[in-house]
């Protein structure tokens, strides 16, 4: 028989020097159940609405739909820009002038160029001054080939990249970023484009950890918990997305019923950072990276508001067999 235990150590940023074990969080034992019945509790409008689309190009259905490939999809287009002789002629215009401003920095009536692009330029002016140039050993080894220790599967949202919160430098960490950090279960068919990144990272790159992070105030998770799953979606990807974590869900609303919604998203944060070590135990090489003991899990929570980052471990232990 198997037992699973999650132990926790935390640390606050805001003390340098207080990396110290804190309290255990109690042994979790996760139970994937896809047949989570859906919540009563909590009907919320939900956070997410499909936006109207921004604009819908004359006949792009017709002339789209029936496209299968990138390179058709190109061809498809042309065919509506050659259609619409005036708009083929605006659009050469202006990749002329795009292609006069990139060569001479600056827009063509002499106005600084487009400050969305000038910020990035000169954000990687920067970076090469300050630390590509100044560190070649470092880029020099990442230019022969990568060997992180870490994959870390961390959320999209825009506060809280981990190279910046952890300090990660270059060739340390292959990281994975999704809306609401979720590891989905084993599915070639569904989850293809998580699974070859895990794939890659422990068959591969042979990374020794991986660590999922939650964080505080995030959306992803906002809207698993006010979603109703009822009924048509009313987004495009979002909710079949979030809904991974719905176990975490149903244990939160279990939990802490008639608290705040904002109690329940705190607790369903971190609670779906549990699902997603839980299901990264259905990928067949993680299960033998645990086994062979070469590969350990972690949770990590980081609360942007507090300035404190969480950290546990997924631990697994064989009990000794019974002598009788
Ligand atoms: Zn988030």
């Amino acid at each position: 028989m198997s037992t699973a235990s999650i132990n926790g150590w935390c640390f606050t940023s805001s003390t340098k020097s207080s990396l110290r074990r804190a309290t255990f969080r109690p042994s979790v034992s996760a139970k994937f159940n896809s047949s989570v019945a859906p919540p009563t509790l909590i009907r919320n409008e939900p956070v997410f609405a499909a936006p109207a689309p921004f604009f819908t190009p004359t006949n792009w259905s017709e002339d789209m739909a029936d496209t299968k490939s990138y390179e058709e999809a190109v061809e498809a287009l042309k065919k509506l820009m050659s259609e619409k002789g005036e708009l083929k002629t605006v659009a050469a215009a202006k990749v002329g002038q795009i292609t006069a401003e990139l060569a001479t920095g600056s827009s063509s009536d002499g106005k600084p160029a487009d400050p969305s692009v000038e910020r990035l330029k000169q954000g990687f002016i920067h970076f090469k001054r300050e630390k590509y140039e100044k560190n070649p050993a470092l880029y020099g080894e990442l230019a022969k080939g990568q060997a992180p220790k870490y994959m870390i599967v961390a959320c999209s949202d825009s506060r809280v990249c981990p190279s910046h919160v952890l300090d990660i430098q270059p060739g340390e960490a292959f990281v994975v970023r999704n809306v609401a950090n979720m590891v989905p279960p084993f599915d070639q068919q569904k989850y293809a484009g998580f699974g070859s990144a895990v794939e890659y990272a422990v068959l591969h790159l042979k990374v020794s950890e991986i660590v999922v992070i939650g964080h505080s105030a995030c959306g992803g998770i906002k809207g698993l918990m006010t979603f109703p799953f009822e009924g048509p979606n009313s987004t495009d990807f979002i909710e079949d997305w979030v809904k991974i974590g719905l176990p975490a869900k149903k244990k939160t609303i279990t939990e802490n019923q008639g608290e705040p919604l904002g109690v329940q998203c705190s607790f369903c944060e971190k609670e779906a950072v549990n699902v997603s070590l839980g299901n990264l135990l259905t990928y067949p090489f993680v299960r033998d990276g645990l086994v062979n003991k070469t590969l350990s899990l972690k949770g990590g929570y980081y609360d942007f508001v507090k300035g404190s980052f969480e950290l546990w471990s997924l631990q697994y232990s064989l009990s000794s067999p019974l002598s009788v």
